[in-house]
C-alpha cells in the first residue's frame, strides 16, 4: 500500500518508524511519504491559514496550498482520507474498506479545519472519506491519522505474524473480545478461569463466546443491538 501524508507537522509521524508499522515499511508492504504542506506556500512566512469568512474564532486552512499539495501527491487512483470531528465515525468496517485501497492520501487539518472547497474539489476527481475518531475535538489531524493508519495497516496481508489474530479480536464478529490471560495461573490471589486450563477446546470456545456476549451486553449494548439474528446461535439466545 502506498500512503502519502500532508501535514504542517511531519515530525509528528516519527512513530511510523517503530514496531509493526516500521517493519511493514522496511519489508516493502507499506510505502509512506510525508509532505510538509508549507512546501506549497509562496509567501515569505509560508502561511497556511487565514481568518474565517463570516467571522468567528480561530483560523481556517487556506485552499491554495492544499490544492497544490493534492495535485502533487494524489494522482488519479488515490483515495483521500480527511480526519475531522464532523466526519463519519471511524470503525473496524471502515478500516477494512480503506485496507483495500492501493493508495491512500491523508490530509491533516489544524486550526478550525481545512477550507471546505478543498474537499469539494477533491471529491470531483477522487473518493474522499471524512472520518471522525470520536465525539471529541483534538488539536489536529496528525494523531487521528496515526490511529487510522495503524488500524488499516494491521489488516494488510503479511503485516501480522499470525493472521488468525485478526479473526479472534474485538469488532471482527460485532462483539467485544472475551477477557484474556497468560501465566502464572494464580497472581495476587486472582486465578485464571479453570476452563481455560482444561484443554477442552470446544468448551473454551463456548466460554469465550459467552464472555464476549456478556461483556458486549454490559459495555456496548449498541453493538449487540446491531447484530442480526443470523449472527447469533441457539446458545447465544439463552444467555
Ligand atoms: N473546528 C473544528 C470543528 O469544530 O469541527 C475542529 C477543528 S480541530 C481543532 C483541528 C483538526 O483536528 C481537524 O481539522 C481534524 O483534522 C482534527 N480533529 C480534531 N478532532 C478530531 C476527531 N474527533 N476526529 C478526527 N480528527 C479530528
Amino acid at each position: 500500500m502506498k500512503v502519502d501524508i500532508v501535514t504542517i507537522f511531519p515530525e509528528y509521524f516519527a512513530p511510523l518508524d517503530l514496531s509493526l508499522i516500521g517493519r511493514a515499511r522496511t519489508s516493502g508492504l507499506l510505502d509512506v511519504a510525508l509532505h510538509d504542506l508549507r512546501t506549497w506556500t509562496h509567501d515569505v512566512h509560508r502561511t497556511v491559514d487565514d481568518t474565517p469568512y463570516g467571522g468567528g474564532a480561530g483560523m481556517v486552512m487556506r485552499p491554495e496550498p492544499w490544492g497544490e499539495a493534492l495535485d502533487a501527491v494524489a494522482p488519479s487512483g488515490a483515495r483521500l482520507v480527511v480526519p475531522t470531528p464532523t466526519g463519519a465515525p471511524f470503525t473496524q468496517a471502515a478500516a477494512r474498506e480503506l485496507a483495500n485501497a492501493e493508495h491512500l492520501v491523508f490530509a491533516c487539518g489544524r486550526y478550525e479545519g481545512i477550507d471546505q472547497r478543498v474537499l469539494d474539489h477533491a471529491a470531483t476527481r477522487m473518493p474522499v472519506s471524512e472520518v471522525s475518531l470520536g465525539d471529541y475535538v483534538l488539536f489536529g489531524g496528525e494523531v487521528a491519522v496515526l490511529v487510522i493508519l495503524e488500524a488499516v495497516v494491521r489488516l494488510l496481508p503479511g503485516v501480522l505474524g499470525n493472521a488468525d489474530s485478526l479473526l479472534e479480536e474485538s469488532h471482527t464478529d460485532g462483539l467485544l473480545e472475551a477477557p484474556v490471560y497468560t501465566k502464572p495461573a494464580t497472581w495476587r490471589g486472582h486465578d485464571v478461569p479453570e476452563i481455560l486450563r482444561s484443554g477442552d477446546h470446544g468448551r473454551i470456545a463456548r466460554w469465550r463466546r459467552d464472555q464476549a456476549l456478556l461483556r458486549t451486553a454490559a459495555r456496548r449494548p449498541d453493538l449487540l443491538a446491531a447484530l442480526s439474528p443470523e449472527d447469533l446461535d441457539k446458545r447465544d439466545m439463552t444467555l
